[in-house]
């Protein structure tokens, strides 16, 4: 039998990472040792007092049934009480927060409970894929916003013209950003919720990295802006913030009937995250959260690392202050992202990200994870720097 895909399905571009993947496999199989830096997925452990809630909370056979649809209230009371605690924004527990399987889940659900046929999305270029091909499978029509790094990688809202603001209902905005590491400031947040006021464009503001933050920075929440709930919503998620990506427990807060709209495709295509795991979640939002600022101090001193040592080879990379993330540009003398990134991989086996895999305003740019050990980093720099890639 002739099998065809979707027309939906045939307009997802291949994912890059999965070629990366192959090829990793293939090098790995010829006996090179890899130092892979293009994975977004924390190596170090879920704390200790998370793991015991899960232990606790698997015994109990009420646990074993299907989940409410929209969360345990013990966990969205556990979102409100953080929310209200770290942002000083207050949520109604009952229908202002959502649980979701990972936040990745409601990014890709919320296309569909509000995008038509050719409903325009308007996505950051570059960007974490979802937002763009959530909007696709929603036979929605996503239009870029190009991040600048002469604007400090925040897109310029004037740019975008009448037509696209007629037809746009979506807006996807993510700071502090990945893949480039930008932070954003209030001012920005306040003209965001103009614009999606005067235009009838919902803003998902999506936050996953909001605690992984250094030196003095802190990293705010958009619902915290004036007029911001009456807008959009917030994503967030335990993944980066408590070491939890295999988990699969985030959260989606702020406007009510965003949420309920959300809510209303979830309890039709999934039936909720594990009680269990929304116990351990409990127990990472109200538990003590030293664990945070150790892994910060961490990741912190591996960014000092790896920057610090780069330029030493001349890289001229700027220390972020949020994310887990380096990001800059390749040298002169190679014509892609994704050349640069297999030079590298076969000179050195040191896996970077080809930035043109978040978006065509990418080209030019490698994403660096600083996901591994700092006995790793160097080894991959001694390797970088010997390499004489520049
Ligand atoms: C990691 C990440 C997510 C997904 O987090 P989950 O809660 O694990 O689904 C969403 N957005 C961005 C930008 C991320 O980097």
């Amino acid at each position: 039998m002739k099998m065809e895909y979707a027309d939906r399905i045939n307009r997802i571009p291949p994912y890059l990472f999965a070629e990366i993947d192959r090829e990793i496999e293939k090098k790995r199989g010829m006996g090179m040792d890899i130092i892979n830096l293009s994975v977004g997925d924390p190596d170090l452990p879920t704390p200790g007092n998370i793991i015991e809630a899960l232990n606790k909370a698997a015994r109990n056979p009420e646990n074993h049934r299907y989940p409410s649809y929209k969360g345990t209230v013990e966990f969205r009371e556990a979102v409100a009480g953080w929310y209200n605690k770290r942002f000083n924004v207050s949520l109604n527990p009952e229908n202002e927060v959502i649980t979701l399987i990972g936040s990745k889940e409601g990014i890709a659900h919320t296309p569909l409970a509000f995008l038509n046929r050719d409903d325009v999305a308007l996505v950051p270029d570059p960007s974490y894929p979802v937002y763009r091909i959530s909007t696709l499978l929603a036979d929605g029509k996503p239009v870029l916003m190009p991040l600048l790094e002469e604007n400090g990688f925040i897109p310029n809202l004037d740019d975008i013209d009448a037509e696209t603001r007629r037809k746009a209902k979506l807006m996807f905005l993510n700071y502090p950003n990945a893949p480039t590491a930008a932070t954003a400031d209030r001012e920005f947040f306040r003209e965001v919720v103009d614009f999606a006021s005067d235009s009838d464009v919902i803003v998902c503001h999506d936050n996953p990295y909001s605690e992984m933050t250094f030196d003095s920075y802190k990293a705010m929440s958009f619902l915290e802006v004036k007029g911001a709930r009456d807008v959009g919503i917030e994503f967030n998620s335990l993944s980066k913030t408590f070491n939890m990506t295999g988990w699969r427990i985030g959260m989606a807060v702020g406007n009510s009937e965003v949420i309920a709209g959300l809510g209303k495709v979830k309890e039709n295509v999934d039936s909720g995250a594990f009680q269990a795991v929304q116990a351990a979640g409990v127990e990472a939002l109200k538990g003590p959260m030293d664990s945070v600022e150790k892994n910060n101090k961490i990741i912190e001193e591996r960014r000092d690392y790896m920057v610090e040592s780069l330029n030493n080879g001349g890289w001229g990379i700027k220390k972020p202050s949020a994310t887990f993330y380096l990001w800059f540009s390749i040298p002169e003398g190679y014509d892609s992202s994704i050349e640069f990134c297999a030079h590298l991989l076969n000179k050195t086996g040191v896996v970077l990200t080809p930035g043109v895999g978040f978006g065509k305003q990418g080209e030019g740019y490698v994403r660096c994870a600083l996901t591994q050990p700092i006995d790793r980093l160097k080894e991959a720099v001694d390797r970088i720097n010997k390499a004489d890639l520049r």
